[in-house]
């Protein structure tokens, strides 16, 4: 069976309540039962003291004569606040009792010779007792004094309570479960709203907004929190959106030309030159699909945490050396230079492959974009442990730096321009430094040309 939230509160709260109110009645009745006892208690030993004072007492002997003391009414009748008194020799012979137990006895118990309290029977009639042992002169054990009280008046009244505590108890527990549960219904009404209006939300209507309640509670927070996560959600698809239609757009680019190219050629007989040319243009088109096929494929492991890390640590000087040895044949062609002095002792702890493939792409753009002839810089902050790399290109437009590191992001210069792109290879090395924990920002040099700033953690 499952219950409701409020049903769950109720009852939870019933259960503490039951907890609560059970001990209540316990130390009530407790209390009652106790200073009942103790009263009667009282009595019986005003009662002993008086008895055991008319006592005569010689050698082993209890000698028990007309005493006024056993003559008084309480000793004699047994309807109204009788007292029972019994003596029993050392053997627990009986000596003496009171004629108001008639042919009835009070309970002996032989196994104690100290002050005893208990609660005994006398035809019908419930007693509370005292057992007193009696010492001669020498401190001798020679008898018992046992005294009876009636304690059905207590006992009547006890019953009472008990009965009235039990039929209470459960009585009391319904009505605050009802109650609990009537105030839980009434607490949770907003919650009830919440999700209404969060039930008609989909993917066609993830912009909509959850009603804020008016009182600053944790509903408040819940449906604060919610929205945030909504709208997260939202710009997340909206991205995914952008990111398809970038995507196709993209591929269509290059599939268009290839198309065009091949039509073009098919169209007549060429000259072989002619030949020769339109189908290296329409190779170039494929190796830019071809490498952007595998940078998207790239973007979506890592986007779908499917790129895993293997950290250890690596030298930044054997690690630029590394990329130096792989652009050089680029470098050569545009007569451009790498500088790099990095001391060995330089060392991080990071993946070399990601790293590898994000110095890549910043070294290749500097190349790519830097000027004929010029020089690309590497250096390493020690202070705020950054790798900086710096080329004496054109650099990027301040108010298009924002981008660069969006996917398919190229400035207004590189797409007009002739030099091939994709503008994804920064959206990878951002995606990439951020796996790593390194801040990857872009800048322009203080002189001239782009600047890529890598920070990596302490
Ligand atoms: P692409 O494939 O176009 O090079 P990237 O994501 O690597 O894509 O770079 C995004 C854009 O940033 C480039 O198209 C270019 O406009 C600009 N950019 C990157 N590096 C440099 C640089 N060193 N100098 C000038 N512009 C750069």
């Amino acid at each position: 069976m499952t219950l409701s939230f409020k049903n769950r509160i109720a009852l939870f709260t019933a259960l503490a309540a039951a907890l609560t109110i059970g001990f209540v009645f316990l130390m009530v009745y407790g209390v009652v039962y106790f200073s009942a006892y103790n009263h009667l208690d009282e009595d019986i030993y005003q009662e002993k003291e008086e008895v055991l004072n008319n006592l005569r007492l010689k050698g082993d002997s209890i000698i028990i004569e007309s005493l006024p003391e056993w003559d008084e009414k309480e000793h004699q009748q047994t309807e109204v606040n009788p007292v029972f008194l019994q003596v029993v020799d050392k053997n627990g012979k009986l000596l003496f009792r009171s004629s108001n137990l008639r042919e009835s006895v009070l309970l002996f118990n032989p196994a104690t010779d100290q002050d005893a309290f208990f609660n005994s029977h006398i035809e019908n009639q419930r007693v509370r007792q005292g057992q007193f042992p009696i010492l001669n002169e020498q401190n001798f054990l020679i008898g018992h004094l046992s005294v009876g009280l009636s304690s059905q008046e207590s006992s009547i009244v006890l019953h009472n309570l008990r009965n009235t505590l039990w039929a209470a108890f459960p009585a009391l527990l319904l009505v605050l479960f009802w109650a609990t549960s009537f105030a839980a219904s009434k607490g949770i009404t907003p919650v009830q709203q919440l999700i209404k209006a969060a039930s008609v939300i989909d993917e066609n209507h993830i912009s909509n907004k959850l009603p804020l309640p008016e009182t600053k509670d944790e509903i408040h927070q819940l449906a604060a929190a919610f929205n945030e996560l909504l709208h997260r959600i939202d710009n997340s698809m909206q991205r995914e959106k952008q990111f398809t239609a970038d995507a196709s757009h993209e591929i269509r680019t290059p599939l268009t030309a290839i198309r065009g190219t091949l039509e073009v050629l098919i169209r007549k007989q060429r000259e072989p030159a002619q030949y020769q040319e339109k189908i290296s243009q329409v190779i170039r088109e494929v190796d830019r699909l071809h490498a952007m096929l595998d940078q998207l494929l790239q973007l979506a492991r890592l986007e779908g945490g499917r790129t895993s890390v293997h950290e250890i640590p690596l030298q930044i000087n054997a690690l630029l050396a590394s990329a130096a040895d792989k652009w050089q044949p680029r470098l050569a062609e545009k007569n451009m230079a790498l500088h790099f002095d990095i001391p060995p002792s330089e060392v991080v702890t990071t993946d070399p492959d990601l790293l590898g493939v994000v110095v890549d792409n910043i070294i290749g753009n500097a190349i790519k974009y830097g000027r004929n002839g010029g020089r690309i810089d590497c250096l390493w902050e020690t202070g705020s442990r950054s790798l900086i790399i710096r080329d004496d290109g054109p650099g990027i437009p301040p108010e298009q730096l924002p981008y660069v590191f969006d996917r398919f992001y190229r400035t207004d210069d590189s797409r007009s321009s002739s030099v091939p792109g994709t503008g994804l290879g920064l959206a990878i090395a951002k995606k990439m430094s951020d796996l790593l924990n390194i801040r990857l920002t872009a800048n322009n040099a203080k002189e001239a040309g782009a600047e890529f700033i890598l920070r990596f953690p302490f």
